[in-house]
């Protein structure tokens, strides 16, 4: 058994969705997965999904390749940021350096991640509307 298998335990569901797909009339591309390696499927809508991650971006270029890449670890760190700051929040008494340090790193990852995805507005600009 390799590793890549067990981390994969639905297969049989993997398996039903992609007949799923099939059936609603997507077509299997040549283009994988980049997170698990599975064929993607080209929805009517023209949508390109993963059977397990649905929505996925096509990679192109190695530097798209890169880039999300580079995206996935700054979403990691959104969310280590945002559990070290709830930490520090309970246990009080670690004082406020860890908290300031960790609401800088938060705010860098948003900042670079909002220019990385493209839209230029910040979330709070968009719930402003
Ligand atoms: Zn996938």
């Amino acid at each position: 058994m390799s590793l890549s298998e067990r981390r994969r335990p639905e297969n049989q569901d993997v398996v039903k969705k992609m007949a799923d797909l099939l059936r609603a009339g997507a077509a299997m591309l040549s283009e994988r997965c980049p997170i698990c390696g599975l064929p993607l499927f080209r929805l009517k809508s023209g949508e390109v999904v993963c059977p397990v991650h649905g929505r996925v971006y096509i990679v192109k270029t190695e530097s798209e390749a890169t880039r999300i890449t580079v995206q996935g670890v700054l979403e990691n760190l959104e969310r280590i940021a945002a559990e070290e700051i709830a930490k520090a929040l309970e246990k009080r008494s670690q004082g406020l350096d860890g908290l300031v340090r960790w609401l800088d790193v938060l705010e860098r990852t948003e900042r670079i991640l909002s220019i990385m995805q493209g839209s230029g507005k910040t979330k709070e600009e968009e719930r402003k509307g």
